[in-house]
């Protein structure tokens, strides 16, 4: 094969069924795949790729499409009532969404090269389409697998249901030409609890906007986010889940209250996301906000609620540690945006987290549900400023080796294999493995303004 000749790829379609890329973030079910489909999608439109995101409209008020970059577009499929339901539900209009999608090309007399399916269910409708469009090639990522969810299941409650398992097998043997993994632990578990053909799994990591999550002052930010500009802040960004391990944190800052209280004399710890507001408050923000009283850490820990992306820059600025203690994580986003600007970041040592934070580097591992352990790092990051910026300029070059440039580079080189194996008969390439190698020191002097 000719790596230098190009096939060409005119239109992608991208299918996100069941949440929306442009949906408010930090709220039950909208983090890390809206950002990643909605960042992935626009840097394609940037380079002049038309591509067209579909997902199933939640509010009819909502404009049916919706612009995303020059060559972008989010478009709204009317497929069950117009409204949020829950996931399992989603299940049942996948038929009327694959017509409602099958439509709207046919109305515009538009046709695909690929499609690049988010989530198990849009695996499902891209395994659907195929009988429309002319057996077009499927890449799917699943960001998080029903598998993993049960390992940590701490009740049937928390379960994935067998449907979902049966989904993702199917879409593994026979719907997707390749899955691409966040990590070399995701490819292993579709090995492993999958039975996923190796040679059929990429692994392509999510990437960071190194524009948004660029250096900002922290006096600077401290004073924006409304912080006291001497004290240090511990942040947690991310929805209010119990397997964001958020318990964790507070317990972790109990132990330090308790054994160690001068070192918090002059630190605050700020909780975004969720709606600490809400009339009724969802049972984990209510059971959270009941953990802190019973610490008597209410002087100490402020749910601020979800924030706007654009704020996130400012809140990971202005602390000296984001502390991330979930469960599970395939990836962990909120790592790397913190990592990109300059944060060491405290995070269990599962699923992605154990890839992305390098120990000791840019942050510290820790087991998880283990609050002593975490306390243990906070107590010697909150004591240790030089190690502060030292982990911090690790932090944010290491996370250079993320920019979405290069991710898309990378999945583009995928989209280029499938197309000549479809029409030159050639055998796909090996698995394109694409791992930030790392090897960066930090110079031993302190800037001049932390
Ligand atoms: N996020 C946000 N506002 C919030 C909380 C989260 O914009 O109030 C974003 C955050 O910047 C990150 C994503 O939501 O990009 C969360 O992704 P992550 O992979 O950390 O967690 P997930 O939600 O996928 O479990």
């Amino acid at each position: 094969m000719d790596l230098f000749k190009k096939k060409p790829i005119n239109r992608i379609a991208v299918l996100s069924v069941h949440t929306c890329p442009l949906a408010m973030l930090g709220g039950k079910k909208t983090g890390g795949m809206n950002v990643y489909v909605r960042d992935f999608c626009s840097e394609l439109a940037r380079r002049g790729v038309m591509v067209d995101v579909f997902t199933r409209s939640q509010d009819s008020c909502v404009p049916s499409i919706h612009e995303l970059g020059a060559t972008g577009r989010v478009i709204h499929i009317a497929a069950g009532p117009e409204e949020p339901l829950p996931v399992p539900e989603v299940a049942n209009y996948l038929d009327e969404f694959v017509s409602g999608v099958v439509a709207f090309a046919a109305h515009e007399g538009i046709t695909y090269d690929l499609i690049h399916s988010h989530y198990w269910l849009s695996g499902l409708v891209a395994g659907r389409l195929q009988s429309f469009w002319d057996d077009l090639p499927i890449v799917q990522m699943f960001h998080t697998l029903g598998h993993m969810k049960n390992q940590i299941a701490t009740n049937d409650a928390h379960r994935a249901p067998q449907s979902r398992i049966d989904g993702e097998m199917k879409v593994i043997h026979d719907i997707a030409d390749v899955v691409i993994a966040a990590t070399p632990a995701e490819e292993a578990q579709l090995i492993e609890l999958y039975g996923a053909d190796p040679q059929r799994i990429s692994i392509v990591p999510p990437g960071v906007d190194l524009q948004r999550f660029a250096t900002i002052s922290r006096k600077k930010a401290k004073q924006c986010v409304g912080l006291d500009r001497d004290g240090q802040n511990i942040l947690f960004v991310g929805r209010i889940e119990p397997l964001k391990g958020i318990d964790t944190l507070l317990q972790a800052i109990g132990i330090l209250r308790e054994r160690s209280p001068h070192v918090l004399n002059a630190v605050s710890v700020t909780i975004v996301g969720g709606d600490p507001n809400a009339d009724t408050l969802d049972a984990e923000m209510a059971r959270l906000q009941t953990m802190r009283e019973a610490l008597g850490l209410q002087e100490l820990v402020t749910f601020v609620g979800s924030k706007d992306q654009m704020m996130l820059p400012f809140y990971y600025a202005a602390s000296e540690i984001v502390v991330m203690p979930s469960h599970y994580e395939s990836f962990g986003l909120v790592a790397l945006e913190a990592m990109a600007m300059g944060t060491p970041v405290i995070a269990s040592e599962v699923g992605g987290l154990a890839h992305l934070v390098r120990d000791g580097v840019t942050g510290y591992h820790v087991p998880s549900r283990d609050p002593l352990a975490m306390a243990q790092k906070m107590f010697a990051l909150l004591n240790d400023s030089v190690e502060q910026w030292q982990m911090g300029a690790s932090a944010r070059a290491y996370a250079r080796k993320y920019a979405w440039s290069q991710i898309v580079d990378t999945c583009w080189e995928i989209y280029q294999s499938l197309l000549w194996e479809r029409t030159e008969d050639v055998e796909l390439l090996p698995h394109t493995l694409f791992m930030p190698e790392f090897s960066f020191q930090p110079p031993s002097s302190l800037p001049f303004a932390v």
